[in-house]
C-alpha cells in the first residue's frame, strides 16, 4: 500500500528530528501533502495512526495541509502553478517544465515535549 510505506517514512523522519532535539514524546505533527504526490488523505492519516500505535506514542494529532503545485519552464524559467494537468508555460506553450514542489509529502513542524 502506497500510503503506509509514506507514513513509514514520515515516522523515520520524525523519529530522526526528535532524537536530534532529544525529545520524549510526540504530541502533534503537522504534514504538507503534494497534490502531485497521488495521496489520499484519509488512508495516510489511518496507516500513520497505526504506525503511531505500533511505535507507542499514544495520541497523535495530525494536521493536513495541501501543498499546491509549482513549476518552473525550463525554456523560459517562468515559475508557475498549473492548472490541475496542464502543464504548458503560459508564457511559450512549452510542456517541459520542472517540478519545484507539490509532488513530495514532507513534514512541516513538529509539536513535542
Ligand atoms: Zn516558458
Amino acid at each position: 500500500m502506497h500510503e503506509m510505506s509514506i507514513a513509514l517514512g514520515l515516522v523515520e523522519a520524525v523519529r530522526a528530528e526528535m532524537g536530534r532535539h532529544d525529545s520524549k514524546r510526540l504530541l502533534r505533527v503537522g504534514i504538507s501533502i503534494g497534490e502531485l504526490a497521488g495521496v489520499d488523505r484519509q488512508s495516510l492519516s489511518f496507516c500513520l495512526d497505526a504506525t503511531f500505535a505500533e511505535e507507542h506514542w499514544g495520541q497523535v494529532g495530525t494536521e493536513f495541509r495541501a501543498q499546491a503545485v509549482e513549476v518552473r519552464c525550463r525554456t523560459c524559467m517562468r515559475c508557475f502553478q498549473p492548472p490541475r494537468d496542464d502543464f504548458r508555460c503560459p508564457d511559450c506553450q512549452t510542456a517541459a517544465v520542472d517540478v519545484l514542489s507539490g509532488d513530495a509529502v514532507e513534514i512541516e513542524w513538529l509539536e513535542v515535549e
